[in-house]
């Protein structure tokens, strides 16, 4: 009885893993079918040549599969403006648009920038879940794993490592955080104008 239940609950958590999967591949599709778009070509090095020119922090998790400490990441409770870039290969996956506070000590997105820039494989080294794991489509980095329990509209949880990602600041971003008077300024003369 106890087996059938494993059984029973190993079960579940594949088709919950794969309808993650399908979800995404039915974004993929709609991408596809959209003007303009190309689909990104591969990079590819060695472990070897990414580990010398990746900080270690990031070599480990991207190409090690690692998983940084929760709260330890530099864009876990960053909630300002930018694109996350892959670290390695420099593609723009997630929007800031699409991150949200998750409380998990992990940046967390509801949605990648174009579904065809990611790729995801089901993840079977946690003996307790089936996960499905995030990589950049284009150099194979892995980046964190995708859960069902986001908020609206997609409901999924991109639950992502820090160290994966390279924040690419808008300049209205980085004007703001070096000149502070020069905003308060601007701010001003508009509000004179209303
Ligand atoms: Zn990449």
């Amino acid at each position: 009885m106890k087996r059938l239940f494993v059984l029973l609950s190993l079960a579940g958590v594949l088709a919950c893993s794969a309808k993650i999967e399908a979800s995404l591949a039915d974004e993929k599709d709609a991408a596809e079918n959209k003007e303009g778009m190309e689909r990104p070509k591969k990079v590819v090095k060695t472990n070897a040549e990414w580990a010398k020119i990746l900080p270690r922090e990031s070599f480990l998790v991207t190409r090690m599969k690692a998983t940084e400490p929760p709260g330890t990441g530099r864009y876990a409770s960053y909630h300002g403006k930018g694109i996350f870039a892959c670290i390695c290969c420099g593609t723009e996956l997630f929007d800031s648009r699409a991150k949200f506070e998750s409380g998990t000590g992990w940046p967390s997105f509801n949605r990648p920038i174009d579904p065809r820039r990611i790729a995801t494989e089901q993840d079977f080294s946690d003996p307790n879940e089936v996960r499905t794991e995030v990589m950049c489509a284009v150099c194979d980095a892995h980046l964190g794993h995708v859960f069902n329990d986001g908020p609206a509209p997609t409901g999924l949880r991109f639950c992502l490592n820090s160290a994966s990602l390279k924040l690419i600041k808008p300049p209205a971003e980085i004007k703001a955080k070096t000149a502070p008077k020069a905003k308060v300024g601007a701010a001003k003369s508009k509000a004179r104008t209303n």
